[in-house]
């Protein structure tokens, strides 16, 4: 991905992304994190232009994260919008790893903090995922963001099904970016978001509130905002 240089994100991509997502869905695999965007497309291992450096697609993830939310919070939501603080990367192995509350931010992992309303991720996490292909910054932190989002919603517009909802929020945020012009999407990108959502997923399906849903449902759950925007994230009642 890149930003703030190309205007539109066509039609077919997002069709492309639908693709892999249903292929994802029928496989019965278990979640295995495999994608299979290989018998649908022929999306190139990594996109061109995708030589930023980890730190440029944070700073770029973050800029069409929030500029999405700032934009188009009036459309859909009463009150003003206020963005989340950035304390952005820690080390989450370190003897002196920042708290949130009282509970220090967990290893290899990314947050959204309640307590001091930040986001926060581990940047070990985002370089090890970053060498999967540069998607996976844009990934975690617009999830990160979506559960901002959630924070400031009426409790009745937040999903039970919370981190699911959370993926909604992120491809509604970032495809909504592409569309305002502010985020190019790539071909490679829509392979990548899947193999991240997938690597991210857990195992077993959807059962509680702190489950993240496996990998079809995380992958369905993101193209659904991807497809539809953030209305579409929202629980049935209040649609
Ligand atoms: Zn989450």
């Amino acid at each position: 991905m890149a930003a703030r240089w190309y205007v539109t994100v066509p039609t077919a991509l997002v069709a492309a992304l639908a693709l892999l997502l249903t292929g994802c869905g029928d496989g019965g695999g278990g979640g295995t994190p495999r994608s299979p965007g290989g018998t649908t497309s022929p999306a190139p291992p990594s996109p061109p232009g995708g030589d930023e450096t980890v730190e440029d697609d944070i700073d770029a993830a973050v800029r069409a994260t929030d500029g999405f939310w700032s934009a188009h919070w009036t459309e859909l939501f009463t009150g003003g919008y206020r963005s989340p603080q950035v304390s952005g990367a820690y080390d989450g192995a370190a003897p002196d790893v920042p708290l949130c509350g009282d509970e220090p931010l967990p290893d290899d992992n990314a947050v959204y903090c309640p307590a001091g309303d930040y986001v926060a991720w581990d940047l070990d996490l985002m370089r090890q995922g970053h060498r999967m292909g540069d998607a996976w910054v844009y990934l975690v932190i617009a999830h990160e963001w979506g559960h901002a989002i959630q924070s400031r919603l009426n409790e009745e517009l937040v999903s039970l099904a919370g981190e699911l909802q959370a993926d909604c929020l992120a491809g509604a945020a970032l495809f909504g970016a592409a569309r305002d012009g502010t985020l190019r999407i790539e071909e490679g990108d829509t392979r990548e978001l899947a193999q991240a959502l997938a690597a991210l997923a857990d195992a077993t399906p959807w059962t509680d509130t702190t489950d993240h849903g496996d990998a079809s449902e995380r992958i369905a759950s993101f193209s659904r905002g991807a497809e539809s925007g953030v209305r579409a994230c929202l629980p049935d009642v209040v649609r």
